[in-house]
């Protein structure tokens, strides 16, 4: 069975430039990946989708329709989509040859529309009840070489965590511009983070300084890459993750989802 990248992270984290790197590595390499765009308000895309949102619901038209804002359209657009995903499984399903390794999905622009609406919860549960499933969290490396942004990302990926129990890779973007090795020392290391943190004596250092202690056991066993979307580095790495993650979807999600029938 193919493995299920659900691709999510903030806007702008470079998302839909990775995925485009990510199925241009899969070519190149002979694997066999399927694309699903789930962005209804992308204007266009850098790489073909097999199954893409904006086919079936025409997100400027929803808002008309429905008398929304730009956010209310995208979330409406994505409830609609969910409540005929079935059919979106049923295509990943059907059997292929050579068969499909990967398929790999774009989410929208807006984290939120996806982590907190209904939408998101179905598409990630019909998904993880049918392949082994990962979420790869994009993190945006200049970004987050300020500690604090560092840690309200952190948080964000720890909440998605706990809400979808699937396995995580985090996927430290645009490496070519920043070097991510800060990132993986302030998560091993709990004094390098405060000592990123000294020059701030604000309340919200005060408060990155306790998150951090709270962090230290989702920090411990996470799994994390270095990534350029741009250049293509950390490819083969990243595949090899997405391996290990579908191993503990065998191991832990399975059990769970037995428990649960
Ligand atoms: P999304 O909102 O998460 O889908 O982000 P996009 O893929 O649209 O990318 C946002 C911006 O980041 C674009 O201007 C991209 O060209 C840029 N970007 C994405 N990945 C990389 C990368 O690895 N390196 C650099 N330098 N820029 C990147
Ligand atoms: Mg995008």
């Amino acid at each position: 069975k193919p493995t299920v990248i659900l691709v999510i992270g903030m806007a702008g984290s470079g998302k839909t430039t990775l995925i485009q790197r990510i199925n241009a590595h899969l070519h190149a390499t002979k694997r066999h990946g399927y694309i699903i765009n789930m962005d209804p308000a992308v204007a266009s895309l850098p790489y073909g989708a097999n199954i893409d949102i904006r086919d079936t619901v025409k997100y400027k038209n929803v808002m008309k329709q429905y008398n929304l804002g730009p956010n209310g359209g995208i979330l409406t657009s994505c409830n609609l989509f969910a409540t005929r995903f079935d059919q979106v499984i049923q295509l990943c399903e059907k059997p292929r040859d050579p068969p499909l390794e990967y398929i790999v999905v774009d989410t929208p622009g807006q984290i939120e529309i996806f982590t907190w609406s209904a939408s998101g919860a179905i598409v990630t549960e019909l998904f993880a009840s049918s392949f082994p499933t990962l979420v790869a969290y994009v993190v945006d490396t200049p970004r987050v070489t300020n500690p604090q942004t560092f840690m309200s990302n952190m948080l964000q990926a720890c909440s998605i965590l706990y809400k979808t129990k699937l396995p995580m890779l985090l996927l430290f973007n645009k490496v070519d511009v920043a070097r991510h090795e800060f990132a993986l020392d302030w998560m091993k290391d709990f004094d390098a983070y405060t000592a990123a943190l000294e020059a701030d004596s604000s309340y919200a250092a005060t408060l990155s300084r306790s998150l951090a202690l709270v962090l230290d056991s989702f920090y411990a066993n996470m799994r994390a890459v270095g990534v350029s979307a741009l250049t293509g580095e950390g490819m083969e790495e990243m595949l090899a993750q997405v391996g290990e993650c579908a191993k503990e979807y065998k191991e832990f999600y399975v059990p769970e989802l037995e428990k649960a029938k």
